[in-house]
């Protein structure tokens, strides 16, 4: 029946489920903003030779009851990210409280700009990497280990060496925004990082990690995926 609010997934019988998060979140709402894709794809049958495709990464919203996080923005024009943050969630960029960053490369970062009252957040490592490189009109803070007492930020280091995912409760659920520690599902099933990985072993280790600790995976070109 469409619209039934029996719960189907709570306590023991979500615990056989193999359901890795806790009922009791600060959590009230996550979302995907915008859906990244990679700029080639193997499993198009495409060279990872050469760039084709213009890309983006994917963006997550991360709402509690009196916060708003979001992850990774990723249009570089700051009305084209306000409108689709708006188109999907209500939301103005005044209503971001943390915009989070995973990692270094550009395509995660380029949309900061569009949020200039949150506080820019990213593991310290990332941070001082971005701060030296991007010439944006403020600075990226190292995070501590959670946000808000709700988020926890965890080490995925592979694909570069101060990667940090953000992980979080929701309805039983154990969710994982990955950034790039997990490119697209077709990579995830495979087991491996896409081309750009600095070190391929301690990308694998990570998504073993991230496999242990999560049921629900949102990577970093494409759309979440669930994993029990
Ligand atoms: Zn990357």
């Amino acid at each position: 029946m469409i619209g039934c609010t029996k719960k189907v997934l709570p306590g023991k019988s979500g615990q056989m489920l193999g359901l890795k998060g806790h009922q009791n979140s600060k959590i009230i709402h996550w979302d995907i903003i915008t859906i990244g894709n990679l700029s080639r794809n193997r499993y198009w049958g495409e060279s990872e030779e050469k760039e084709l495709h213009p890309v983006i990464c994917t963006t997550t919203i991360i709402t509690g009851k009196d916060f708003h996080v979001i992850v990774d923005p990723s249009l570089k024009d700051g009305n084209a990210m306000a409108a689709e943050l708006k188109r999907r969630t209500g939301l103005t960029p005044d209503d971001i409280d943390v915009a989070f960053v995973t990692h270094e490369h550009g395509d995660h970062h380029i949309g900061l700009p569009g949020f200039p009252k949150a506080k820019w957040l990213a593991g310290a490592q990332v941070a001082a990497a971005i701060n030296s490189t991007a010439k944006y009109f403020k600075k990226v803070e190292p995070a501590g280990s959670t946000l808000f007492d709700a988020i926890d930020v965890v080490a995925t280091p592979g694909h570069t060496p101060g990667h940090t995912g953000l992980r979080f409760d929701y309805r039983g659920l154990s969710v994982f925004a990955a950034g790039d520690s997990v490119a697209t599902k077709d990579f995830w099933d495979e087991g491996i990082m896409y081309f750009k990985a600095l070190d391929m072993e301690e990308s694998k280790r990570s998504m073993k990690k991230i496999a242990s600790i999560s049921n629900i995976v949102i990577p970093g070109h494409d759309n979440y995926f669930f994993y029990l």
